[in-house]
């Protein structure tokens, strides 16, 4: 039987950790697995609830770190040191119900498929707005990069181990996991479920959290808004053009006397604007480069019962 690690990233997740090792513990009767904690710099007692259960359970395994890095890199500490063959990973919060996990593992030892994730086909207990925008961003995502993000895909999924090494090979410093995901590429199975609302705590996503993290999706998976400037810098040429042949032959015709404050005004602002937006593109790209040449590490551990690390 195929040696299985559950990984799982946590932050401020004290009331939760319990209940979800008792559903997993369910669930997983029979199995040969290992679950990995993840404590992302809580300021509660997370890591404290991790390790009471670490020192009764030999198969609980935890990584803390030594500040907030984020979901992302929680996920990349947890695969990096996950020894399974098939590597299964998972929110603390219970939105990701177990009891999908022995569907979703019969599926992948069939040999199929080399991925089997859940996707959310509903969005109960969360604000219309919240759908409106995320149903939005699918659309333009994948109208302007080159992949397919599938909407209400998750990041609860099992993958086996040659996915995750090749997860693992891109090692970048922004890592929008969605599209890592996605961007391996693979035979993917996808399972629908409905939402569930989080058994205790609170998300830790703010719908600005939200946007800045969409944006990211963007600037990481596709250089599409870079071309758009240039597009429009084009089109705004060539109409600048006509126009500028239309008030010579005016002027020589006609020999207007001044008059045009209104167009040139209009014309100030729109130009204005649209630089100033395009260069806002560009730095966000730029940042992001700036930030991968820091070759700054993905996460940093402050302790963990991995021996090897
Ligand atoms: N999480 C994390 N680091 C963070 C924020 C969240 O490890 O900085 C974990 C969190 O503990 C949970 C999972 O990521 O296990 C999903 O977070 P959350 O429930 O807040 O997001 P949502 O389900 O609302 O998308
Ligand atoms: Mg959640």
């Amino acid at each position: 039987m195929d040696f299985l690690s559950i990984v799982v990233p946590c932050f401020n997740e004290e009331e939760s950790i319990g209940i979800f090792f008792k559903e997993i513990e369910k669930v997983l009767a029979g199995y040969d697995y290992e679950i990995i904690f993840i404590n992302d710099g809580s300021s509660d007692n997370t890591l404290k609830n991790i390790k009471d259960i670490a020192n009764e359970n030999s198969s609980v395994k935890y990584i803390s770190f030594s500040r907030n890095f984020g979901k992302e890199s929680a996920i990349y500490a947890g695969l990096k040191n996950a020894s399974g063959d098939l590597i299964c990973v998972m929110d603390a919060d219970l939105q990701h119900p177990p009891n999908l996990l022995p569907e979703m593992l019969e599926t992948i030892s069939n040999g199929d498929y080399d991925v089997v994730a859940a996707r959310r086909i509903s969005r109960k207990g969360e604000p219309k707005f919240k759908s409106f925008f995320s149903h939005q961003y699918y659309k333009i995502f994948n109208r302007i990069s080159e992949m397919n993000l599938v909407e209400g895909a998750t990041d609860y999924r099992v993958m086996t181990r040659q996915v995750v090494n090749s997860v693992l090979e891109l090692n970048e410093f922004n890592r929008f996991s969605k599209g890592l995901f996605q961007w391996v590429g693979f035979d993917t199975k996808w399972i629908a479920y409905e939402n569930v609302e989080r058994v205790a705590g609170e998300t830790t996503w703010s719908f600005w959290g939200l946007l800045k993290y969409s944006i990211e999706g963007i600037v990481a998976f596709t250089t599409a808004p870079l071309s758009i400037s240039t597009l429009l810098g084009s089109i705004f040429s060539i109409v600048a053009f006509i126009y500028m042949i239309f008030i010579i032959t005016k002027n020589l015709l006609y020999s207007d006397p001044v008059q045009g404050f209104a167009t040139i005004m209009c014309a100030i602002l729109l130009l204005g604007g649209i630089q100033l937006l395009s260069i806002g593109v560009l730095g966000k790209y730029l940042e992001k480069t700036y930030l991968e040449t820091k070759n700054r590490p993905i996460f940093i551990v402050k302790e963990s019962n991995i021996d090897d690390m």
